[in-house]
Protein backbone atom coordinates (compact mmCIF):
# COMPACT_ATOMS: atom_id res chain seq x y z
CA UNK A 1 0.00 0.00 0.00
CA UNK A 2 1.54 3.44 -0.91
CA UNK A 3 -0.05 6.15 1.68
CA UNK A 4 0.53 9.25 2.35
CA UNK A 5 -0.47 11.19 5.38
CA UNK A 6 -0.83 15.25 5.39
CA UNK A 7 -1.90 17.44 8.38
CA UNK A 8 -0.73 20.23 9.53
CA UNK A 9 2.16 20.40 12.10
CA UNK A 10 1.19 18.92 15.12
CA UNK A 11 -2.00 17.22 14.07
CA UNK A 12 -0.59 13.72 14.97
CA UNK A 13 0.89 12.64 11.76
CA UNK A 14 4.19 11.26 13.41
CA UNK A 15 2.15 9.43 15.99
CA UNK A 16 -0.59 8.29 13.89
CA UNK A 17 2.26 6.76 11.79
CA UNK A 18 3.53 4.65 14.54
CA UNK A 19 0.17 2.59 14.19
CA UNK A 20 0.45 2.41 10.88
CA UNK A 21 3.46 1.58 10.18
CA UNK A 22 3.39 -1.70 12.85
CA UNK A 23 -0.10 -2.46 11.56
CA UNK A 24 0.55 -2.90 7.45
CA UNK A 25 4.53 -3.72 8.19
CA UNK A 26 5.71 -0.90 5.86
CA UNK A 27 8.09 1.84 5.79
CA UNK A 28 7.10 5.39 7.27
CA UNK A 29 9.53 8.02 5.22
CA UNK A 30 9.26 11.21 6.98
CA UNK A 31 10.98 14.16 5.25
CA UNK A 32 11.09 15.76 8.70
CA UNK A 33 12.45 12.69 10.73
CA UNK A 34 15.27 13.13 7.70
CA UNK A 35 15.95 16.53 7.65
CA UNK A 36 16.33 16.63 11.63
CA UNK A 37 18.92 13.76 11.11
CA UNK A 38 20.89 15.62 8.65
CA UNK A 39 21.02 18.40 11.06
CA UNK A 40 21.96 16.38 13.67
CA UNK A 41 24.62 15.46 11.72
CA UNK A 42 25.93 18.15 10.00
CA UNK A 43 25.63 17.03 6.61
CA UNK A 44 25.59 19.17 3.75
CA UNK A 45 21.55 18.44 3.59
CA UNK A 46 21.81 19.27 7.24
CA UNK A 47 23.34 22.46 6.30
CA UNK A 48 20.82 23.46 3.78
CA UNK A 49 18.08 22.12 5.69
CA UNK A 50 18.61 24.15 9.32
CA UNK A 51 18.09 27.85 8.70
CA UNK A 52 14.75 26.95 6.86
CA UNK A 53 13.27 24.67 10.03
CA UNK A 54 14.38 26.69 12.47
CA UNK A 55 12.67 29.37 10.99
CA UNK A 56 9.64 27.06 9.78
CA UNK A 57 9.97 27.60 6.89
CA UNK A 58 9.28 24.97 4.39
CA UNK A 59 13.32 23.56 3.06
CA UNK A 60 13.33 24.38 -1.07
CA UNK A 61 11.76 21.52 -3.19
CA UNK A 62 14.41 20.69 -5.12
CA UNK A 63 16.09 19.57 -2.43
CA UNK A 64 13.09 17.89 -0.63
CA UNK A 65 12.26 16.43 -3.27
CA UNK A 66 15.65 14.77 -4.27
CA UNK A 67 15.85 12.73 -1.03
CA UNK A 68 12.23 11.17 -1.51
CA UNK A 69 12.96 10.36 -5.13
CA UNK A 70 16.38 8.52 -3.70
CA UNK A 71 14.63 7.00 -0.81
CA UNK A 72 11.28 5.93 -2.29
CA UNK A 73 13.67 3.89 -4.94
CA UNK A 74 14.79 1.82 -2.14
CA UNK A 75 14.11 -2.15 -2.31
CA UNK A 76 12.25 -1.90 1.44
CA UNK A 77 9.56 0.80 -0.32
CA UNK A 78 8.67 -2.29 -3.05
CA UNK A 79 5.54 -3.68 -1.21
CA UNK A 80 4.84 0.01 -0.05
CA UNK A 81 5.48 2.74 1.89
CA UNK A 82 4.22 5.35 4.23
CA UNK A 83 5.31 9.01 3.22
CA UNK A 84 4.23 11.52 6.23
CA UNK A 85 5.62 15.43 5.67
CA UNK A 86 5.41 14.71 1.72
CA UNK A 87 4.18 16.29 -0.20
CA UNK A 88 3.69 19.74 1.16
CA UNK A 89 3.76 21.60 -2.15
CA UNK A 90 2.06 21.48 -5.22
CA UNK A 91 5.59 21.54 -7.11
CA UNK A 92 5.61 18.38 -4.70
CA UNK A 93 2.65 16.40 -5.45
CA UNK A 94 3.59 16.76 -9.19
CA UNK A 95 7.56 15.61 -8.55
CA UNK A 96 5.42 12.73 -6.18
CA UNK A 97 3.41 12.07 -9.51
CA UNK A 98 6.23 11.64 -11.40
CA UNK A 99 8.60 9.59 -9.34
CA UNK A 100 5.63 6.89 -9.33
CA UNK A 101 5.39 6.92 -12.75
CA UNK A 102 8.72 6.27 -12.90
CA UNK A 103 8.28 3.59 -10.67
CA UNK A 104 5.32 2.09 -11.80
CA UNK A 105 3.40 2.71 -8.88
CA UNK A 106 0.32 4.71 -7.98
CA UNK A 107 -0.56 6.47 -4.56
CA UNK A 108 -3.32 4.37 -2.91
CA UNK A 109 -4.62 7.30 -0.35
CA UNK A 110 -3.75 10.34 0.87
CA UNK A 111 -5.33 10.54 4.47
CA UNK A 112 -5.75 13.96 5.79
CA UNK A 113 -6.00 14.55 9.70
CA UNK A 114 -7.03 17.84 10.40
CA UNK A 115 -7.34 19.86 14.07
CA UNK A 116 -8.45 23.28 14.82
CA UNK A 117 -4.91 25.95 14.74
CA UNK A 118 -5.54 26.72 18.89
CA UNK A 119 -5.32 23.06 19.74
CA UNK A 120 -2.34 22.23 17.55
CA UNK A 121 -0.32 24.91 19.29
CA UNK A 122 -0.50 23.21 22.83
CA UNK A 123 0.48 20.00 21.12
CA UNK A 124 3.26 21.29 19.62
CA UNK A 125 4.77 23.45 22.85
CA UNK A 126 4.44 20.00 24.35
CA UNK A 127 5.80 17.62 22.01
CA UNK A 128 8.93 15.36 22.87
CA UNK A 129 10.44 13.20 21.06
CA UNK A 130 13.23 10.75 20.58
CA UNK A 131 15.96 11.21 18.45
CA UNK A 132 17.21 7.72 18.72
CA UNK A 133 13.83 5.99 17.55
CA UNK A 134 11.80 8.80 16.36
CA UNK A 135 8.65 7.89 19.31
CA UNK A 136 6.49 10.84 19.88
CA UNK A 137 5.46 11.71 23.45
CA UNK A 138 3.58 14.83 24.82
CA UNK A 139 4.17 15.92 28.56
CA UNK A 140 0.56 16.03 28.84
CA UNK A 141 -1.64 14.36 26.45
CA UNK A 142 1.06 11.39 26.03
CA UNK A 143 3.68 11.40 28.88
CA UNK A 144 6.52 8.95 28.47
CA UNK A 145 6.16 6.47 32.29
CA UNK A 146 9.28 7.60 32.84
CA UNK A 147 9.64 11.80 32.59
CA UNK A 148 11.83 12.67 30.21
CA UNK A 149 12.54 9.00 29.16
CA UNK A 150 12.07 7.13 26.16
CA UNK A 151 9.73 3.63 26.90
CA UNK A 152 10.97 2.17 24.25
CA UNK A 153 14.84 2.81 24.24
CA UNK A 154 15.27 4.71 27.32
CA UNK A 155 17.20 7.40 26.13
CA UNK A 156 16.15 11.00 26.77
CA UNK A 157 13.72 12.86 25.02
CA UNK A 158 14.07 16.11 23.75
CA UNK A 159 12.13 19.04 22.66
CA UNK A 160 12.50 20.01 18.95
CA UNK A 161 14.25 23.41 17.87
CA UNK A 162 11.33 24.55 15.99
CA UNK A 163 8.41 23.74 18.80
CA UNK A 164 8.30 27.28 19.92
CA UNK A 165 4.89 28.85 19.97
CA UNK A 166 6.22 31.65 17.64
CA UNK A 167 7.33 29.21 15.49
CA UNK A 168 4.28 26.99 15.35
CA UNK A 169 1.84 29.75 14.65
CA UNK A 170 4.87 30.56 11.22
CA UNK A 171 4.16 26.87 10.40
CA UNK A 172 0.15 27.62 10.43
CA UNK A 173 0.81 29.90 8.18
CA UNK A 174 2.98 28.07 5.94
CA UNK A 175 0.61 25.28 5.81
CA UNK A 176 -2.21 27.30 4.82
CA UNK A 177 -0.82 28.90 2.04
CA UNK A 178 1.28 26.00 0.39
CA UNK A 179 -0.21 22.77 1.85
CA UNK A 180 -4.16 23.52 1.31
CA UNK A 181 -3.89 23.25 -2.07
CA UNK A 182 -2.27 20.17 -1.96
CA UNK A 183 -5.72 18.77 -0.72
CA UNK A 184 -7.44 20.02 -3.60
CA UNK A 185 -4.95 18.40 -5.73
CA UNK A 186 -5.42 14.66 -3.89
CA UNK A 187 -9.20 15.22 -3.24
CA UNK A 188 -9.79 15.73 -7.55
CA UNK A 189 -7.89 12.71 -7.75
CA UNK A 190 -10.38 10.84 -5.68
CA UNK A 191 -8.11 9.75 -3.30
CA UNK A 192 -8.59 11.85 -0.27
CA UNK A 193 -9.52 10.63 3.00
CA UNK A 194 -10.69 13.63 5.54
CA UNK A 195 -10.08 12.42 9.38
CA UNK A 196 -11.08 14.19 12.24
CA UNK A 197 -7.59 14.42 14.30
CA UNK A 198 -9.20 16.42 17.19
CA UNK A 199 -9.77 12.77 19.15
CA UNK A 200 -8.37 10.40 21.45
CA UNK A 201 -5.34 8.50 19.86
CA UNK A 202 -7.15 5.37 19.89
CA UNK A 203 -10.21 6.78 18.43
CA UNK A 204 -8.51 8.50 15.17
CA UNK A 205 -6.59 5.57 14.84
CA UNK A 206 -9.53 3.46 14.60
CA UNK A 207 -11.21 5.45 11.80
CA UNK A 208 -7.90 5.38 9.85
CA UNK A 209 -7.26 1.74 9.92
CA UNK A 210 -10.59 1.39 8.61
CA UNK A 211 -9.98 3.34 5.43
CA UNK A 212 -6.93 1.60 4.96
CA UNK A 213 -7.64 -2.31 5.46
CA UNK A 214 -8.98 -2.30 1.94
CA UNK A 215 -5.38 -1.08 0.15
CA UNK A 216 -3.67 -3.80 2.67
CA UNK A 217 -2.43 -6.31 0.46
CA UNK A 218 -0.42 -8.31 2.51
P1 LIG B 1 5.60 18.51 11.75
O1 LIG B 1 5.78 17.21 12.49
O2 LIG B 1 5.47 19.66 12.69
O3 LIG B 1 4.55 18.46 10.71
P2 LIG B 1 7.96 17.83 10.27
O4 LIG B 1 8.76 17.07 11.25
O5 LIG B 1 7.23 17.05 9.24
O6 LIG B 1 6.97 18.81 11.03
O7 LIG B 1 8.89 18.90 9.53
C1 LIG B 1 9.74 19.75 10.25
C2 LIG B 1 10.33 20.77 9.28
O8 LIG B 1 11.10 20.08 8.27
C3 LIG B 1 9.33 21.60 8.51
O9 LIG B 1 8.88 22.74 9.22
C4 LIG B 1 10.16 22.00 7.29
O10 LIG B 1 11.10 23.02 7.59
C5 LIG B 1 10.94 20.72 7.02
N1 LIG B 1 10.18 19.82 6.12
C6 LIG B 1 9.65 18.60 6.43
N2 LIG B 1 9.02 18.08 5.37
C7 LIG B 1 9.13 18.99 4.36
C8 LIG B 1 8.67 19.05 3.01
N3 LIG B 1 7.95 18.05 2.46
N4 LIG B 1 8.98 20.15 2.28
C9 LIG B 1 9.72 21.15 2.79
N5 LIG B 1 10.16 21.18 4.06
C10 LIG B 1 9.88 20.10 4.84
P1 LIG C 1 2.77 15.73 13.54
O1 LIG C 1 3.64 14.56 13.15
O2 LIG C 1 1.55 15.84 12.69
O3 LIG C 1 3.51 17.00 13.63
P2 LIG C 1 2.73 14.46 16.18
O4 LIG C 1 2.29 13.07 15.93
O5 LIG C 1 4.17 14.70 16.44
O6 LIG C 1 2.20 15.42 15.00
O7 LIG C 1 1.84 15.03 17.40
C1 LIG C 1 2.05 16.33 17.92
C2 LIG C 1 1.92 16.28 19.43
O8 LIG C 1 0.56 16.02 19.79
C3 LIG C 1 2.76 15.18 20.07
O9 LIG C 1 3.26 15.67 21.29
C4 LIG C 1 1.75 14.05 20.30
O10 LIG C 1 2.09 13.25 21.43
C5 LIG C 1 0.46 14.80 20.53
N1 LIG C 1 -0.72 14.09 20.01
C6 LIG C 1 -0.79 13.34 18.88
N2 LIG C 1 -2.03 12.84 18.70
C7 LIG C 1 -2.77 13.30 19.74
C8 LIG C 1 -4.16 13.15 20.12
N3 LIG C 1 -5.02 12.43 19.38
N4 LIG C 1 -4.57 13.77 21.24
C9 LIG C 1 -3.70 14.52 21.98
N5 LIG C 1 -2.40 14.70 21.68
C10 LIG C 1 -1.93 14.10 20.57
ZN1 LIG D 1 13.42 5.81 21.98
Amino acid sequence: MNIVLVGPPGAGKGTQAESIIETYKIPQIATGDMFREAVSQETELGKKAKEFMNAGKLVPDEVTIGIVRERLSKPDCENGFLLDGFPRTIVQAEALEDIMKDLNKDIEAVVNISVPDEIIVRRIVGRRLCKNCNLVYHVEFNPPKQDGVCDKCSKNLIQRADDQEDTAVNRLNVYATETNPVLDFYAKKGVLINIDGNRARSVVWEDIKKALDKYDRN
